[in-house]
């Protein structure tokens, strides 16, 4: 196992932390949550839209060769989601894997205080970074709505030793009033289809409508991504069901096999975990030792797993299991008195201790060993590849209310992954050719070298391009490989042209040689 000591931050323009402080008299935005979706009104009929711009900018800080893992925070508002976030948030700032204290919580304060990380942390306006933490307050208003990503991404390295960069989500508030069921169960599937750790926080205990809500709203996602999807299609092709998507109906109309679709293993469980984090838990004997609080807490699990015997509950609960590679629970006891009050404004030394105990642990657990890059028919994704994803899966919900059918939901997925193929074998090809013969190698490749690593580059990009666009509809993946190998021919004849151009016999014939014969 090998663990960094402390996350490195990496800032807006893609620095490191070290560098950003080098540098901290540059202008920067301070670190804040970004609206990387914004929930429609009633009159746009509760669409989802895109805010390219944030999703960029948080994307663009990330190397475009390191994975990525996104933790998302999801359940019944005002259960202190964004709370806890904020303590997440405070883990990856100033948490230390190499000491178990809690110093990390307060560590903000000595921001505060003049620390020499206050500039590169505070960005441009030089207060304390807290503040514009994840919005928590009392109250009953919501003050989330859509799902928002923390502008900057911390980098930890996980248990195969490689760097990866921790986003961090923050969802609306999940069955209120105001949302309809509908409406959850778009918030719900769109956050669990981005993160790759999501965290369903709920009140006292886990109760059966909690497990049948995840149940429903993964099956979805089961249906779209898994196995299942390839059964449903197949049943749509061959009944040339009404409701099937756009795209692959007009494909089963001219006779589409289904043969003709590339789909996901039956056995592919589609997402990687997800966590119950129970609340106000208020069965604790706090003497215990953090592992025997553990074992309590996983045998919880596994009561509430186990318990359903009757028949739908007991399908529920497979249901559950066949969705997620990992399910698991930690429970968190009442944060104190003082925390829900009004007048409440985020000191920590008014936490309960044995609250900050766990915390502690919890911050640990997350952010630990078993973090993992965010997953896609088992191919784990740099930023680039994930910020294609967000696009196509809210392009998908544009409808708010409805969810979408399965088949849309593998057309889109196919669609992300057909384009990311796509980036990924050109900017193979691009950046070995760029090496060889690109615009800053002065030296002239002979034509036969020149010819025979263009060929060894283009292979290597369509195998590249072969192995990732493995899913949907085989017409349309052999439509991007056309476009691969356009753009491939396009690109080969500006290197060609450039490499000419290097010649230091380029025109010999035209002057050196008839001077040579003067001369003789
Ligand atoms: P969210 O709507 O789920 O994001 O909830 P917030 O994080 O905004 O918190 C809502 C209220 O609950 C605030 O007053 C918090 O101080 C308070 N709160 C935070 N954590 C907890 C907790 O573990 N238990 C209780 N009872 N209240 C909490
Ligand atoms: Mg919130």
């Amino acid at each position: 196992m090998c663990l960094t000591d402390k996350s490195t931050i990496i800032m807006a323009d893609g620095t490191g932390l070290a560098a950003a402080h080098a540098d901290a008299s540059k202008t920067k935005p301070s670190p804040r949550p970004l609206q990387i979706i914004r929930l429609g009104t009633a009159e746009e009929n509760y669409s989802f839209h895109l805010e390219q711009a944030n999703l960029d900018s948080i994307m663009a800080q990330v190397p475009s060769d390191m994975k990525v893992a996104v933790v998302s925070v999801v359940g019944a508002f005002r259960t202190g989601k964004s709370f806890l976030l904020t303590f997440l948030l405070r883990y990856l700032r100033y948490g230390s894997v190499l000491d178990d204290s809690e110093d990390w919580m307060t560590a903000a304060g000595d921001v505060r205080e003049g620390n020499i990380n206050e500039k590169v942390l505070a960005g441009d306006d030089g207060r304390n970074a807290l503040e514009s933490s994840f919005q928590w307050r009392a109250g009953k208003e919501r003050t989330t709505t859509g799902i928002w990503m923390w502008s900057e991404a911390f980098v930890r390295r996980v248990a195969n030793g490689e760097e990866v960069a921790v986003l961090l989500m923050d969802t609306q508030g999940m069955f209120d009033n105001e949302t309809s069921m509908n409406l959850t169960a778009c918030i719900f599937g769109l956050s669990t289809l981005l993160s790759s750790y999501q965290i369903y926080n709920v009140q006292n205990r886990i109760q059966e409508d909690n497990l049948q809500h995840l149940a429903l709203f993964s099956e979805y996602g089961r249906i779209a991504l898994a196995g299942e999807a390839g059964k449903l299609v197949r049943q749509g092709n061959k009944q040339g069901d009404e409701g099937a998507d756009k795209g692959l109906e007009e494909k089963s109309e001219g006779g589409m096999e289904a043969e003709e679709l590339m789909l996901p293993d039956e056995d592919e469980i589609p997402f990687q975990r997800v966590e119950f984090l129970v609340r106000d838990w208020m069965d604790f004997d706090e003497d215990l030792p953090f592992h025997q609080l553990k074992e309590e807490m996983d045998s919880y699990l596994q009561d509430v797993i186990e318990k359903g015997s009757v028949k739908d509950l007991r399908q529920t609960r497979e249901q559950i299991l066949g969705c997620f590679q990992k399910v698991r629970c930690f429970v968190l006891p009442h944060p104190g008195l003082e925390v829900p009050k009004k007048a409440y404004s985020g000191e920590v030394a008014l936490i309960n201790p044995f609250f900050r105990r766990l915390l502690n642990h919890y911050a640990r657990e997350v952010f630990g060993p078993e973090l993992e890059a965010k997953r896609i028919h088992k191919r784990d994704l740099t930023a680039p590849e994930l910020r294609q994803y967000v696009s196509s899966y809210v392009e998908m919900f544009k409808s708010g209310t409805r969810f979408p059918e399965a088949q849309t939901m593998l057309e889109a997925t196919a669609s992300a992954n057909n384009q990311n193929a796509t980036q990924l074998a050109l900017s193979k090809y691009k950046g070995e050719m760029d090496a060889y013969c690109g615009p800053r190698v002065y030296e002239y490749r002979k034509v036969d070298d020149f010819m025979a690593h263009h060929r060894a580059c283009k292979d290597a990009a369509l195998q590249l391009f072969d192995s990732t666009a493995t899913i949907g509809r085989k017409a349309q993946v052999r439509e991007f490989r056309v476009r691969v190998l356009d753009e491939i021919e396009d690109l080969f004849s500006r290197y060609e042209e450039a490499n000419a151009n290097r010649n230091p016999f380029r025109n010999f014939e035209y002057y050196a040689l008839p001077l040579l014969v003067a001369l003789a």
